[in-house]
């Protein structure tokens, strides 16, 4: 099978892991070779609730046997969807009332940044340095990383990255910029939060400039901080929130979040300017309506900051640098590549799943499932200590 891999399916490096999923239950996820791992990186913050959450599962049942695709965004009233915006737009602040379906996160990005566009009349967009919003060419547009970037030049004009966490330069946000779109805890930039204070002050900034805000919670979001999304605990609201991943328990799906009257201008001039025939396709819908319900009625969130606590105590010190991010979306500061390398392989090679964030190599992602039990997790940390201890 690995041979037809390679030879049909597209590759992005030259390196891929290659492990042949034969299924994945709750934590673990199963080789065709009969090995089992511990996904101590949830799918990168997909699967929050696990493998194959059984009301995930049920609600994709029962959707199957309704219908499938049936017509292109916003025409038909689809219940999973409806249902869906209802219970997410009830659980955020109230100018964050509409939502709108696409199928990944990085289209997500390009609706937001066309929305931000559209509705001020203005072009010029403000990003950070380190971030990630995603591949398309918009979204490559306000990624902070030349690396990425340079090979696809010239992207979107207009666009000016700052350093993320500074105050330097906030007074590019003028009466000529559309958005300010950030991640409230950059994630592929190494799980860096942003400081609250100075989020207050981007805010403050939009607002005199009539730039829109934009947040970036694709990765952060659906209760993987600890709360239902990170900017809740930042006491700051964005204009627009973007979000995917985690959304609906592992089926592909993206949205746009933002008030009623900023969406008015997507309906004219000309109308149907933002069209996708797939965005919030119900099978999805009912999966991120089954999965938010569960998300909101169970103890995840409490959960989340049990882990966080839990994974800094038992790490902290102890050979790795720093232990940061919140929740349990979290990051392993190590002090070098080599070093991040073998601990990453020498847990592969203990069962244990965790990667790296695409900006760094020095530091190890760890997002667990918030359904994991203290025993397993107590068992991959010491299973990440001893591979610390051994190669530092
Ligand atoms: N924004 C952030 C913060 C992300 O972490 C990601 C995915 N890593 C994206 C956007 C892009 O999402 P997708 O891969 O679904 O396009």
């Amino acid at each position: 099978m690995l041979d037809k891999f390679l030879k049909h399916i597209a590759q992005t490096s030259d390196a891929p892991m290659g492990l042949e999923i034969s299924h994945a239950e709750g934590p673990y996820l199963f080789t065709t070779d009969n090995k089992r791992f511990v996904d101590f990186i949830s799918g990168i913050a997909v699967s929050s609730l696990g493998h194959r959450h059984p009301k995930v599962i049920q609600a994709i049942h029962e959707q199957v046997d309704k219908h499938l695709h049936v017509m292109v965004y916003g025409e038909f009233v689809q219940k999973p969807q409806v249902d869906f915006a209802e219970l997410l737009t009830s659980n955020l602040p109230e100018k964050l009332n509409q939502v709108y379906f696409v199928n990944s996160g990085t289209e997500a990005t390009e609706g937001a940044l066309k929305l931000a566009k559209k509705f001020t009349g203005r072009s010029k967009l403000i990003g950070f340095k380190n971030s990630y919003h995603g591949d398309t060419h918009g979204s490559l547009s306000v990624t902070g990383r030349d690396v990425y970037r340079d090979p696809y030049l010239p992207l979107l004009p207009d666009v000016h990255f700052l350093d993320f966490n500074s105050d330097e330069g906030l007074d590019l946000i003028d009466d000529k910029t559309a958005a300010v779109i950030m991640e409230p805890i950059q994630g592929e930039g190494g799980i860096i939060p942003a400081r609250k204070e100075w989020l207050k002050k981007v805010r403050t900034k939009c607002d005199e400039a009539g730039a829109l805000l934009i947040f970036d919670e694709i990765q952060s979001g659906f209760g993987r901080t600890g709360n239902l999304f990170a900017f809740e605990e930042y006491q700051v609201v964005p204009d627009i929130l973007c979000l995917a991943k985690a959304m609906a328990g592992g089926m592909p799906m993206g949205a746009f979040v933002s008030s009623l009257e900023i969406f008015q201008t997507f309906k004219y001039d000309p109308p149907l300017n933002h069209v996708t025939t797939f965005g919030g396709h119900p099978v999805s819908a009912a999966a991120a309506f089954a999965n938010l319900r569960e998300l909101l009625s169970g103890n995840y969130l409490q959960r989340a900051k049990e882990i966080e606590k839990l994974i800094k105590q038992t790490l902290t010190g102890k050979g790795i640098v720093e232990v940061r991010g919140k929740g349990a979306m979290l990051g392993l500061q190590l002090e070098s590549w080599d070093l991040t390398k073998k601990v990453v392989e020498d847990c592969f090679e203990n069962g244990i799943l965790l990667g790296w964030t695409l900006h760094s190599n020095t530091l190890i992602r760890l997002a667990p499932p918030l359904i994991i039990e203290d025993e397993l997790l107590e068992e991959v940390l010491h299973i990440i200590l001893s591979a610390v201890q051994k190669h530092a």
